[in-house]
């Protein structure tokens, strides 16, 4: 009898611990997931605001509203406060 309860304890931790396992799997997934995310929402803004050569210097296209060769707003230097914001690593 004693060896049947021990057999069956040692069932339901096994049981037990898988189900931690996937758990902290799943807790993992979710975990690299919202990093993956992060990481594409931060090079679309990278995208957004990258560099362009105006009359001889880097300005910012998306502050600038760069298009054509010519700016809709007083042209911004790049890096601008967004790209420096985002600590101006260039990735790609
Ligand atoms: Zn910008």
């Amino acid at each position: 009898m004693t060896d049947d309860r021990e057999t069956v304890t040692a069932s339901e931790s096994l049981r037990r611990s898988e189900a931690a396992e996937q758990r902290s799997e799943a807790a993992v997934s979710k975990i690299v997931d919202t990093a993956l995310s992060a990481v594409a929402a931060i090079q679309r803004v990278r995208t957004l605001h990258r560099p362009v050569e105006h009359r001889g210097r880097a300005i910012c296209v998306e502050c600038s509203s760069w298009a054509d060769g010519s700016t809709d707003n007083p042209p911004t230097e790049h890096p601008c406060a967004t790209i420096q914001a985002l600590g101006n690593q260039e990735e790609t």
